[in-house]
């Protein structure tokens, strides 16, 4: 870990030597789009009828399953793509390959914006994920590896296998130094003689790029610099709380940092699922606590409900917002899944799993706060990822769990 800290502030020191292109926050507007990437970020902020009606709280949800790639990681993957070009690392068109570790969405938008920006994807997923977003990344033209789930220390598990692979495939992620693998790469060359053409042909040379999306700071500064800031303009700044769970925990942090900077006031809560450490880590400060039974750890890991969100260790992008994190609740999968069922019957909003999750969420926080607050959350993805597992009433009555849309009723009423 102190090799990981000096790491990134050596990064930073050369992070902070590059001007990174600064995108203006617009709103959607009638004119032309010049590209795909064009149609990221700057989604609308919809307030929920249904519930901010029947709480008398204002739940506000930022629609991110608007993303050309259908996820709130779209700003992710290009955020992580143009870093990565403006520090040297990737060039378009020489094909270059994009590896990341993820339970879908980010190898989704990786290979959406990959496309756009001449990349191709690899990617690594645990092979429990919903068969739909592998069906999406195969008609997107990304090679997909499934590997069996497994522990972070376990040199399997997706996101090592993918760094893995991103080596294998002969060049950099974000650990190891361009500066250095230039200059011996073109000795070599200079050997024979011709030490600009040999950098030239470097450059021009397909390279791998392990996006590391848990550990990545471009991860942070996406929500930070622009799901954040786009929030405080549609409010005005008038929110009392933001709700998110956390998958790498770049939204929850650098979407919460940025709103709690623009109004202190504001409370940041965590959405948990069932099986994940992060709850116990917010109210506790620790990541387990005895009342974590092996059942619900195991079926987590295994064969998760809820996709995307979750999470038994601490990555450097839940750190770089933890300390604004207020409060957290525990959601059940039961909850989510009647969430999602009556968000479709009442506002005709068809949701994936995670913000589904964020929306139990805050209904329960709105019964804590006066009538007229407001409440902002993330509408992570669409439903249409979800199919199979989610939104199957077969495949969760298989694994024991109930549809019943009354729980949502019954959180209103408290
Ligand atoms: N929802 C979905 C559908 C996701 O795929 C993810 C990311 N894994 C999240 C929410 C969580 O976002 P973050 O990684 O920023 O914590």
């Amino acid at each position: 870990s102190t090799r990981l800290a000096s790491f990134w502030q050596a990064y930073r020191r050369r992070r902070a030597l590059v001007t990174l292109p600064k995108r203006p926050i617009e709103v959607r507007s009638d004119e032309i789009v010049p590209s795909t990437v064009g149609l990221i970020g700057n989604t609308p902020l919809l307030r929920i009828a249904s519930l901010s009606d029947a709480l008398g709280v204002d739940v506000l949800g930022k629609c991110e399953f608007l993303n050309p790639g259908g996820s709130v990681k779209d700003r992710v993957a290009l955020r992580v793509i143009e870093d990565a070009e403006a520090h040297g690392y990737l060039r378009p068109h020489t094909g270059s390959v994009l590896f990341e570790g993820t339970v879908g969405s980010t190898g989704i938008s990786l290979a959406t914006v990959g496309k756009a920006k001449g990349y191709e994807a690899h990617i690594i997923m645990p092979d429990d994920v919903a068969v739909d977003k592998v069906l999406v990344l195969e008609r997107l033209g990304a090679t997909v590896e499934r590997v069996r789930p497994a522990s972070i220390i376990d040199e399997n598990q997706f996101v090592n296998a993918a760094r893995r692979r991103a080596h294998e495939f002969g060049n950099v992620d974000l650990l190891s130094d361009r500066a250095e693998l230039v200059s011996t790469q073109a000795t070599e060359s200079e050997a024979h003689g011709n030490a600009s053409a040999a950098r030239a042909s470097l450059d021009a040379k397909p390279r791998g790029f392990f996006a590391d999306q848990f550990e990545n700071e471009s991860n942070f500064l996406a929500h930070y610099e622009g799901t954040g800031p786009e929030i405080v303009r549609q409010t005005g700044g008038h929110y009392d709380a933001f709700v998110s769970g956390a998958g790498t925990g770049g939204t929850i942090s650098g979407t919460g940092r940025a709103l709690k900077e623009a109004n202190p006031e504001c409370r940041v809560v965590l959405a948990d699922p069932e099986g994940s450490g992060l709850f116990n880590r917010v109210k506790y400060g620790v990541m387990f606590a005895p009342q974590e039974s092996e059942g619900t750890k195991r079926r987590h890991q295994v064969d998760t409900i809820v996709e995307g969100i979750g999470i038994n260790r601490v990555t450097r992008n839940f750190e770089a917002g933890e300390r604004i994190i207020d409060d957290a609740y525990r959601i059940s999968d039961a909850e989510a899944v009647a969430m999602s069922r009556y968000l479709v019957q009442h506002d005709g909003l068809f949701l994936g799993s995670s913000s589904a999750c964020n929306l139990v969420a805050c209904v329960r926080l709105a019964k804590r706060l006066p009538k007229g607050s407001r409440i902002v959350t993330i509408l992570c993805d669409s439903g249409a990822r979800h199919q199979s597992k989610f939104w199957s009433d077969e495949y969760l009555t298989k694994h024991g769990i109930e549809v019943d849309v009354g729980i949502v009723d019954r959180l209103i009423a408290g």
